[in-house]
């Protein structure tokens, strides 16, 4: 049997300060010292194992730290306020005045918004490209650029990018690829497949419970100390640390992902079937006509399938949210952005979680107004699940076919 990656997180073990079977929690911002010279060489990074200055590291984040550097098969991990901590602390380390970064103009709204507005005011440009076209990604790098950044299943179209080929792209031009991995924790291992840095929203699958927003950068140890530099790091500097009391809580919630991640792809491949042989427009990683389908196969760990994340496309906005509040009013799930709850959750992202994408960028990039993105939950009967929104979709005139035989309605 082939030792992967949720085996490396069950073998880790923490203990509490009194044989708890859970950790203590770090409940302190400062540490203290008996020796001044250690305290100076800890400021130095000269200390393995002592504690300084919460914002700096803590038992808890550390702990939390290292399940990420298990999931993703990293040399380390270093743990953040948010999604958008480790992302704009990961570019910003890597990039100064007048650098390039070349991006898929598939990724989520945030992220978008801070390459194309924010890093403005450092002159730091970004060509978004197609990453599924290899040929347009090597085409736009440039002397200055200092990475190819991508999401290995893209928010929200749902477009699969080849981490192999495009890590040979960025290897031959000497600069790293940096993945957004949040859709397909254990599902997929970029770094396994080439890519040198991997950055979560643990707020989504991860933490599975919708209570806390937190991220990781997974990478080599190298990148994440020079990420904690005193000096010169920009986790330490610009200072978007996780409290300890969330990174416990998050640990706990990931000794249950692999299941978690199971169900939500079966469930999400089992809708889509559905829903495409009942001839809608649905697009999800895990069905034969969805154009990456082939390569998220072959990059994929296979018991956790394509994924909880699948888009159907009624047409207008209108539709959508009507049958938006419909499932909502029928307790299908909730009209709400974010991914990776227990129950589902829908939004349209043209006018929520892409909306800093203007109309006319979504619509080159085939994002239309009818779309629907799912986080498809971890409902118990998913046939039930799908015969209720089919009821849905038939009431509003968005289907005619039928709701399949032997299926209770
Ligand atoms: N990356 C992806 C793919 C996301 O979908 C999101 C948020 O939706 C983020 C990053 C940002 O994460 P956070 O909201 O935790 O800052």
């Amino acid at each position: 049997m082939k030792y992967n990656a949720s085996d490396r997180i069950q073998d880790l073990q923490y203990f509490g300060e009194f044989g708890g079977v859970n950790p203590s929690i770090s409940d302190s911002s400062t540490y203290t010292f008996i020796s001044a010279k250690t305290m100076f060489d800890t400021f130095e990074g000269n200390t393995e194992g002592c504690y300084l200055y919460s914002r700096h590291s803590s038992p808890s984040n550390l702990y939390l730290g290292e399940a990420m550097a298990a999931l993703e098969g990293t040399e380390s991990a270093n743990v953040t306020a948010s999604g958008m901590g480790a992302i704009t602390a990961t570019i910003l380390q890597l990039c100064g005045a007048n650098d390039h970064i070349v991006c898929s103009r598939t990724i989520y709204g945030g992220t978008y918004a801070f390459l194309k507005n924010f890093l403005k005011r450092f002159e730091i440009g970004t060509s978004f490209v197609d990453i599924t076209s290899l040929e347009q990604v090597a085409a736009a790098i440039g002397p200055n650029t200092k990475m190819i950044y991508c999401e290995t299943v893209s928010n929200p179209l749902l477009e699969i990018a080849d981490i192999g080929e495009l890590s040979a792209i960025a290897k031959k031009n000497g600069i790293p690829l940096v993945v957004d991995n949040t859709f397909s924790p254990l599902s997929v291992a970029p770094v396994k497949l080439g890519a040198d840095i991997v950055i979560h929203s643990l707020t989504k699958f991860i933490n599975g419970s919708s209570d806390c927003v937190a991220g990781a950068v997974c990478g080599t140890r190298e990148f994440c100390l020079a990420l904690k530099d005193v000096n010169n790091g920009a986790g330490m500097l610009l200072g978007s640390t996780l409290d300890s009391l969330r990174a416990a809580s998050i640990l706990k919630n990931m000794r249950t992902l692999h299941i978690r991640i199971q169900k939500h792809s079966s469930n999400a491949q089992y809708l889509a079937e559905r829903f495409e042989s009942d001839g809608l427009r649905v697009v999800y990683p895990g069905l034969p006509s969805h154009p990456g389908h082939e390569t998220m196969k072959a990059q994929m760990t296979e018991p956790y399938g394509f994924g909880g994340i699948m888009t159907l496309d009624v047409g207008t906005l209108d539709r959508a949210n009507a049958l938006m509040e419909r499932m909502q009013e029928r307790n299908l799930g909730y009209l709400a952005v974010s991914l990776g709850f227990y129950k589902t959750l829908f939004s349209a992202p043209g006018t929520s979680t892409s909306s800093e994408i203007p109309l006319s960028e979504q619509k080159e990039m085939g994002l239309s107004e009818g779309l629907i993105r799912f986080s498809i939950g971890l409902d118990n009967n998913i046939e039930r699940t799908y015969s209720i929104m089919k009821a849905c979709m038939l009431q509003l005139g968005i289907t005619n076919a039928p709701i399949s035989e032997g299926i209770q309605k």
